[in-house]
């Protein structure tokens, strides 16, 4: 009945996330409030762990997104169940070191890192430095002299896969704005340069095709494509390419009309096209990293608000306002993402209105969904917009000077703040 499987309607007919009523959360911490099932996090990460053990002999790492959502106490999760971290920004590497992550099993992306962040990269011994274009590979050799170390780098690569996915989250393609393209030979001049510099290692290759895909074929093609690059490599420049990062991009259930694959389907027919084509290409099966954000954070999050005002416009819709909006959640803004509500203090009842759900803030775009089918709802009510954990909190902003929501986990019955409310004095804090 719900899109994720931690839900469920107690004996109050309320809304519960693995037991724990989510009405209670919303009295006792306010809302608007996101919150997070540990264990959904936690059995996400042992999944896809456990698929590279099966599917690889355990040789490969699992690199949580953090951009899907970072803050210390996700850090210290991931560095607890032995999964490595993908940032792509100086803020979400600090967080990182902040919490002794271990920084080996760290990926570092971006498409325009500054030589501050490179430093820092470097200065914390980064893992590796997933470089993006051939600026920063010269950047970075520099810096690594300067700093009298080597840098060890994988090259982002554009396989030019068309997932599909929405057009703005499509990233395997030759018309993006990252990587190296590998049809105009871009990508192999690049490897030819990789090799001779002196301050740079070329620990791998790396590729991520898109976000939230659901076919299986592209994750396929993109291996296959990049595999034919890695033996092309060692037959015409007699390096050996180790390590292969396939990125994300698997799909999860926003409603009941997704229907993704487990992503245990992905990461065996995956398996399977790399040892073909090793096998094929006599070449040694790399070490393989992936990337999953969206599957470990998503289904573990939802978020509460209070409504505070219903408008009917007969033969038109019915706005349903909350306290929150796109500050908290730009998604639908962004993308019209797709979303199930429940009214949590009526979860149990079936869903008889469709109601457009707005945001507070001045911007008519602020809206959280349209057409969205919901309990019979009014004013006082506490609305649980489901399966948020991804790109809601880490795409939250001050818009309006609002402040931002504090996180709370909830794990064995239990709830604790791991991310407190923003109050007034943060909203002025580097007001001059
Ligand atoms: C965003 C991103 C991911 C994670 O994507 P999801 O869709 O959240 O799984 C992985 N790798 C890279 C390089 C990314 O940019």
């Amino acid at each position: 009945m719900f899109v994720s499987e931690n839900l469920s309607v107690n004996e109050k007919g309320h809304l519960a996330v693995s037991g724990v009523d989510t009405v209670d959360l919303a009295a006792q911490y306010g809302t608007p409030l996101y919150v997070m099932d540990e264990e959904v996090i936690r059995s996400a990460c042992r999944r896809f762990k456990k698929s590279i053990d099966s599917f690889y002999g355990g040789a490969g790492l699992v690199c949580y997104a953090s951009k899907a959502f970072c803050c210390r106490e996700m850090c210290r999760i991931m560095k607890d169940e032995g999964i490595g971290l993908d940032v792509v920004s100086g803020g979400e590497l600090y967080t990182a070191a902040s919490v002794d992550f271990p920084m080996e099993n760290i990926c570092f992306h971006g498409n325009n890192k500054t030589d501050e962040e490179l430093t820092l990269a470097l200065e914390k011994k980064v893992g590796r430095i997933i470089v993006d274009n051939i600026f920063e590979l010269e950047r970075l050799n520099a810096l690594a002299e300067k700093a009298g170390v080597t840098a060890n780098i994988m090259y982002r690569i554009k396989p030019g896969i068309d997932a599909h996915t929405h057009n703005f989250i499509r990233t395997g393609q030759i018309d993006s704005k990252f990587g190296f393209a590998l049809e105009t030979g871009e990508a192999f001049e690049a490897v030819k340069k990789a090799i001779e510099l002196k301050n740079i290692n070329l620990a791998g290759l790396h590729c991520h095709i898109g976000s939230q895909i659901f076919d299986i074929d592209p994750f396929v093609h993109a291996a296959e494509v990049m595999l034919g690059f890695i033996a092309k490599i060692k037959n015409e420049l007699g390096f050996e390419v180790k390590q292969l990062n396939l990125g994300g991009g698997f799909g999860i259930k926003y409603t009941n009309s997704d229907n993704p694959a487990p992503f245990e389907n992905y990461m065996e027919k995956v398996s399977v096209k790399v040892k073909e084509v090793c096998e094929k290409e006599n070449i040694s099966l790399p070490f393989i990293i992936i990337e999953p954000g969206r599957s470990i954070a998503a289904p573990a999050g939802l978020t509460l608000y209070t409504v505070g005002g219903i408008k009917n416009i007969p033969n038109i819709r019915t706005y349903v306002s909350i306290d929150g909006g796109m500050c908290d959640n730009p998604r639908y803004a962004l993308y019209k993402s797709e979303y199930d509500i429940e009214v949590a203090n009526k979860a149990g009842e079936p869903k008889t209105e469709s109601i457009t759900l707005a945001g507070k803030c001045c911007e008519s775009g602020d809206l959280i969904g349209e057409n969205m089918p919901v309990q019979h709802i009014e004013v006082g009510d506490t609305v649980a917009v489901l399966a948020t954990g991804a790109y809601n909190y880490s795409m939250s902003s001050n818009y309006n000077r609002i402040p931002k929501p504090a996180v709370v986990m909830v794990k064995d019955g239990s709830s604790r703040v791991v991310v407190k409310r923003e109050t007034m004095e943060d909203i002025i804090r580097n007001d001059l």
